[in-house]
C-alpha cells in the first residue's frame, strides 16, 4: 500500500447532484425521512426558483467540476410536475457542467402521477425512476398508511415501460405489520413480473419520531424476517438480480451509481429542505459538510434571508477514516483500499495496525486490492465498524452520516 505519510487531497472524487423535495400527500406512520404533509397548493415555484438560488451559493465550492449523477428524492418528488423537474434540470445544465452520461433518477410514488406520464419526466432529462411501491399487497399497503394500492402501482409500472425507461428501481419492504413469508415471497414474485433493473429491498424498521414508533403495530419476529430475507433472496439471485449491498440488487450493469458514489465516498452537493453536502476542497486540504435548514418553510424564508445553512464544518481526519469505512463495509465488493488516501486525505500507516488486528480476528479480509468483511464479518459489522470511531465519538445512526440515501 502506500507511503507512511498522510497526503494531499488532491485528486477530487465523482460529484452528484442531490435535490430534496419534501412534500408528500400524507406522512406515512413508519417514515423517518424528512418528508411534510402537502399543503393544499405545492409553493411549486417558489420552492424551484430557491433551489437554483441554493446551487448558486454553492457553486463556488464545485467550480469546474463535473456532476456525474442527479437525485431527486423526497419526500414524493412525483408531485412536482415535469415541467419543474424541466426547468430545474435545465438551470443546473446552465449553472453546471453536468455530463452527458449523467444518470438522472427521480423518485416516484404509485398514485402521484397522475398528473404527469413518466414519457413526460423522460423528456424532460429523466433516465432512471424509482418508485415506492413497499408492497403489491393491499391490506399490507393499508397498514403501512400508504396512499396507493396495486392498482395505481399497475399504472405506474405501465407508464415507466410506455416511456421506455429500462432503468428503474422498485422499492419494496420486507417484515411488514401482520405479514407472513408466503405474502412476503408473493410481493417479491410481483417486483420481479415488473420487470424493474433494481431492486431496493429494507426490512421494516420502527424508528423514533414516528406514529409507529408511538404505537408500535405487531411486527414477524426476528427468525421470520430473517427466513424472508434468505427466501426472497434466492428468488432474486434465481431471477439475475445480483446483491450489491446490505438492501440493493440490481441487473448486470443497473447497480445505482448515484448511491454507489455515496457509498465509496464520493462527493455530493445537496440542494433543497434539509440537504446534506461533503464537498472535497483541495485548495483548503478539507473536506466540508453542509447541512440545510430541515423544514421546507424555514428552509425557504431562510434562503430569502441568506441564512440557509443550519450547520457548516469542516469534517477531521478521524471522523472521514469513519465516514470512509462506514458505508463501504455494506457494499459487497468491499473497500477500495487504493481510494482511502485519495479520499481521506489521511495515510495508510494511520489505520494499518486497526486492519490488521481485525484480520486477525477474522472478520475481515484482503484480496486483491480490496478489503472485505469474511462471512463472521457480516454477523458482526458493528463491530467493525466501532473499530473505525473517532476516538470519543459514539456512533450515530447511519442516517446522520448520509441523510439523503434513498
Ligand atoms: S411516501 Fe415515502 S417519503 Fe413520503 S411519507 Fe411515505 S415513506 Fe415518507
Amino acid at each position: 500500500m502506500n507511503s507512511g505519510t498522510d497526503s494531499a487531497l488532491d485528486s477530487l472524487p465523482p460529484l452528484a447532484l442531490y435535490v430534496h423535495l419534501p412534500w408528500c400527500v400524507r406522512k406515512c406512520p413508519y417514515c423517518d425521512f424528512n418528508s411534510h404533509q402537502a399543503p393544499s397548493e405545492l409553493p411549486a415555484k417558489d420552492y424551484v426558483d430557491a433551489l437554483l438560488a441554493d446551487l448558486e451559493l454553492d457553486l463556488p465550492l464545485v467550480w469546474g467540476r463535473t456532476v456525474q449523477s442527479i437525485f431527486f428524492g423526497g419526500g414524493t418528488p412525483s408531485l412536482f410536475s415535469a415541467k419543474w423537474i424541466e426547468r430545474l434540470i435545465a438551470g443546473f445544465r446552465a449553472r453546471l457542467r453536468v455530463s452527458p452520461q449523467a444518470e438522472c433518477t427521480l423518485e416516484a410514488n404509485p398514485g402521484t402521477t397522475e398528473h404527469d406520464s413518466f414519457s413526460a419526466y423522460r423528456d424532460a432529462g429523466i433516465n432512471r425512476v424509482s418508485l415506492g411501491v413497499q408492497s403489491f399487497n393491499d391490506e399490507l399497503l393499508q397498514r403501512l398508511g400508504r396512499i396507493h394500492g396495486s392498482a395505481e402501482i399497475e399504472t405506474a409500472v405501465e407508464s415507466i415501460h410506455t416511456a421506455g425507461i429500462s432503468n428503474f428501481n422498485i422499492d419494496l419492504m420486507y417484515a411488514l405489520p401482520g405479514q407472513s413469508t408466503n405474502e412476503a415471497l408473493d410481493d417479491i414474485r410481483r417486483a420481479i413480473h415488473c420487470a424493474p433493473s433494481h431492486l431496493s429491498f429494507y426490512q421494516l424498521t420502527i424508528e423514533p419520531n414516528t406514529a409507529f414508533h408511538a404505537s408500535p403495530p405487531k411486527l414477524p419476529d426476528e427468525d421470520t424476517a430473517w427466513d424472508m430475507q434468505e427466501q426472497c433472496g434466492e428468488l432474486l439471485l434465481e431471477s439475475g438480480f445480483r446483491q450489491y449491498e446490505i438492501s440493493a440488487w440490481a441487473r448486470a450493469g443497473f447497480r445505482c451509481r448515484h448511491n454507489l458514489n455515496y457509498w465509496r465516498y464520493g462527493d455530493f452537493l445537496g440542494i433543497g429542505a434539509g440537504a446534506h453536502s461533503k464537498l472535497t476542497l483541495p485548495a483548503e486540504q478539507s473536506v466540508r459538510r453542509r447541512v440545510r435548514h430541515r423544514h421546507p418553510d424555514v428552509w425557504l424564508k431562510a434562503m430569502q434571508s441568506g441564512e440557509w445553512l443550519a450547520d457548516d464544518r469542516l469534517i477531521g481526519e478521524e471522523e472521514r477514516v469513519f465516514e470512509f469505512f462506514l458505508n463501504q463495509l455494506r457494499l459487497y465488493d468491499g473497500v477500495r483500499k487504493d481510494q482511502f488516501t485519495p479520499r481521506t486525505g489521511v495515510g495508510w500507516n494511520r489505520i494499518s495496525a486497526r486492519l490488521e488486528k481485525a484480520i486477525e480476528r477474522g472478520v475481515l479480509q484482503d484480496s486483491c486490492g480490496m478489503l472485505k468483511p469474511t462471512a463472521l464479518g457480516w454477523r458482526f459489522s458493528n463491530e467493525i465498524q466501532a473499530m473505525f470511531l473517532p476516538p470519543g465519538i459514539e456512533k450515530k445512526p447511519q442516517s446522520s452520516y448520509n441523510a439523503d440515501l434513498h
